[in-house]
């Protein structure tokens, strides 16, 4: 195993390298402006590794839109609020659908099949919306966030929550039809707005690295640290990041890196090696099912290096 810190930031270096001389990039997200005009050249890694210590190369510094990424933040904020009621109202099984599908809602009485499915999201930010404002519940989850990342630079981009509003008719849809089950507690309108909002906070891969960091230290801020959440919750967490932080894709995901992941469609994933590292790559080319091509790239390289799969013997 390639374990002391110089091997770390030089591999790192060397991911960084190989991945700005990729040829085959994928297509950046087109669904709305914002997205659509970025350069899919840019690539960026952090590695926050167990010992405290920050390794980054390429666009490390660069924000960029979180997207679905948010969802694993928003379910740690509900988990706090609610507890295991949750799984009431959210499954705990990969989907095999895309992150927009309606199709299972009508057969499953309008319960999503796992909280990373937009319908699943929807319903943990109508969970973080109870008794509060919209722009309340929205501040709360970015105030977590600016709080595990230490960081108060993060920052929601308006313009991209605007478009996603104004394009997020699937997202409307999903929720209206929550809201016939009964699933959706809220105003459809102001659960959406907070789903849009956590959609478009902007982060780059050396703070997203740093919030992760709970989730690969069984729960706590550091070794020694506070504790955000308990331990059992944040190997569940993580458990639903591997089996559905990709979507239909997450078998495959598991298959080659072996860490729980999140994507978003902005191109950015978190990962995380329990008790090694919490990891965060961007790349905005995504492949056919809408996750960073590079970045999965990137990953695979990184775990095949460290060892760091959770299917690793050691
Ligand atoms: N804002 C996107 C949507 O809800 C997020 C999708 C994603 O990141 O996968 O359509």
């Amino acid at each position: 195993g390639r374990d002391s810190v110089a091997d770390l930031a030089r591999l790192v270096q060397d991911i960084a390298a190989e991945m700005a001389e990729a040829g085959e990039r994928g297509e950046v997200a087109s669904y709305i402006p914002p997205l659509s005009r970025i350069d899919p050249r840019q690539f960026g890694l952090c590695v926050a590794a167990a010992d405290g210590s920050l390794h980054a190369a390429g666009a490390s510094e660069e924000p960029f839109s979180i997207q679905s990424i948010s969802k694993v933040f928003a379910l740690t904020q509900a988990l706090g609020k609610v507890g295991d009621t949750l799984w009431r109202r959210v499954g705990r099984e990969p989907s095999g659908t895309p992150f927009n599908s309606i199709v299972q809602l009508e057969r499953e009485q309008g319960i999503p099949r796992n909280p990373f499915i937009n319908a699943g999201a929807l319903v943990v930010c109508d969970i973080n919306l109870a008794g509060h404002e919209p722009r309340v519940a929205i501040g709360e989850l970015l105030r977590f966030m600016r709080y595990l990342a230490d960081d108060d630079g993060i920052i929601i981009d308006e313009a991209v929550a605007r478009a996603e509003q104004a394009t997020g008719f699937r997202n409307i849809a999903l929720a209206n039809y929550m809201k016939a089950f009964g699933n959706i507690r809220h105003a459809p309108e102001l659960t959406l707005g907070v789903y849009f909002h956590q959609c478009a906070i902007a982060m780059s891969c050396r703070q997203l690295a740093r919030a992760g960091r709970y989730l690969m230290h069984g729960g706590l801020y550091e070794p020694g640290g506070p504790r955000v959440i308990p331990a059992q919750r944040a190997r569940r967490i993580n458990a639903l990041m591997l089996t559905c932080g990709h979507y239909d894709a997450s078998g495959d995901f598991a298959f080659r890196v072996g860490l729980p992941g999140k994507s978003g469609v902005g191109g950015g994933i978190l990962a995380i090696a329990p008790g090694q590292a919490a990891i965060a790559v961007w790349s905005p080319g995504l492949d056919a099912n809408g996750n960073s091509l590079l970045g999965t790239l990137a990953l695979e390289r990184l775990a095949e290096a460290t060892g760091w799969s959770v299917f690793s013997p050691d």
